[in-house]
């Protein structure tokens, strides 16, 4: 069996793992990289990709966010690549009803309580300056400079390439099957392809981060909720800021989506659960019912429990740290430096309190785990 030796193995090739093998590899550590199939062909490959500020919550996470969308500023510069990467603002919010006003604002006002965050609000005829394409009866709109997007195929596949520039190794359709722990501390992971021997493993399995923790006795609650976009033939541009659900790619193609239903890891296809947005999208844009859809495609999200990034060390392993979030694309950069500073200092100046893995305890971490595994056996529509 082939042996190796690294002072990490990172588990998973997508947006968390590859942004965590830069960083680590840039810091000077020697570091596998493994990934059961191709790099990013994980959740990664199916997401929508916005650096998204705004749909947070106010608060800690809030503030935790806007830092790390700050992040991808020097990014193409940083990885020497361009990664499509565009910072000019969304619209967080379309009101269309006068009733949906007053949540606007107070979502407005809760979100700017975070200095830099900047939130506008658009009464109508405002909106229409901004992104004239909105009709005229909507009551207005509101607009987040800080959100962006960029290209994730392209991201992570950077990552990857300016870790391997540093020494990284990558070895991708090769799958961990076992970490080896002796008297509680990490001694190596054992893949289809041989044994890695190392003191630490990073957990970036996404949505298999639970079964990466079994390994070595951790439960990482993490569930699997599936996300669900439609593609569209092109359309003339007629977008100039991308809107939560609605989004006009440069080539004049359109996402149109998407879902967060709790129904099990399946990549089926259910374009009944996409209505909302297709109505809205339609209600909006008349004109759209004319552009086909070319494809539907689905994600498997990987959703901690709370909502919330789980990063850092298991306590009673040493050697094991985890890093499992939705919002993987936003956060990616920032996670890969804040595991860093785990690894190289055994800290971090970034507030991660919120976020550590031994947050979740007895009896309501058995709750809310069976709370979802119900969800996905007993009725699926029932969540749609
Ligand atoms: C429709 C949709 C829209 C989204 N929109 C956004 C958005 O706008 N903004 C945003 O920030 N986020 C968004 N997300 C979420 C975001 O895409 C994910 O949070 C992110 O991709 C997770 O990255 P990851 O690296 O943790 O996981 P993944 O990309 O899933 O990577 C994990 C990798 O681990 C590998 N792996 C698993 N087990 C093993 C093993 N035993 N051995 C080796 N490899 C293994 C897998 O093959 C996989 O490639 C969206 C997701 C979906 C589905």
């Amino acid at each position: 069996m082939n042996e190796q030796e690294v002072d990490a193995v990172i588990v998973g090739a997508g947006a968390l793992g590859a942004s965590i093998a830069y960083h680590l590899s840039k810091a000077g550590r020697k570091v596998a990289l493994v990934e059961r199939g191709a790099i990013g062909s994980g959740c990664t490959s199916a997401t929508y990709a916005g650096i998204n500020v705004s749909a947070k919550e106010g608060g800690c996470y809030l503030k935790f966010t806007l830092d790390a969308s700050r992040l991808y500023l020097g990014i193409e510069d940083e990885l020497d690549a361009d990664v499509e990467y565009y910072n000019q603002g969304s619209h967080a919010l379309v009101v269309e009803r006068e009733s949906d006003w007053p949540a606007a604002l107070r979502n407005v006002e809760e979100l700017n309580r975070v200095p830099g965050i900047n939130m506008e609000v658009l009464p109508t005829p405002k909106a229409q300056l901004f992104e004239p394409a909105l009709p005229k009866w909507i009551q207005g709109a509101t607009f987040c400079p800080v959100d962006g997007f960029l290209n994730p195929h392209k991201l992570v596949n950077a990552y990857v390439r300016a870790a391997s520039r540093l020494g990284a190794i990558v070895q991708t359709y090769t799958e961990v099957r076992e970490i080896e722990v002796k008297s509680g501390v990490v001694q190596a992971a054992v893949t289809s392809s041989g044994k890695i021997h190392t003191p630490l493993v990073i957990n970036a399995a996404g949505v298999d981060a639970p079964s990466i923790g079994r390994m070595v006795g951790a439960s990482i609650p993490v569930v699997p909720a599936h996300g669900q976009v439609i593609t569209t033939a092109r359309v003339r541009p007629f977008l100039r800021y991308p809107m939560r659900g609605l989004v006009q790619k440069r080539s004049g193609n359109l996402f149109v989506g998407t879902t967060k239903k709790y129904i099990g890891p399946t990549h089926e296809v259910r374009p009944e659960l996409l209505p909302g947005a297709i109505s809205k999208a339609l209600r909006l844009f008349p004109f759209l019912c004319e552009a086909p859809a070319v494809r539907i495609w689905v994600g498997v999200r990987p959703w901690p429990i709370d909502g919330l990034p789980i990063l850092g060390p298991v306590s009673g392993v040493k050697g094991f740290l985890v890093a499992a979030t939705h919002s993987g694309i936003t956060l990616a950069d920032m996670i890969g430096h804040v595991i860093t500073d785990l690894v190289v200092h055994g800290n971090t100046s970034v507030e991660i309190d919120h976020y550590h893995p031994d947050r979740f305890k007895g009896d309501q971490l058995s709750f809310v785990t069976k709370m979802f595994g119900n969800m996905q056996v007993l009725e699926p529509r029932l969540f749609a």
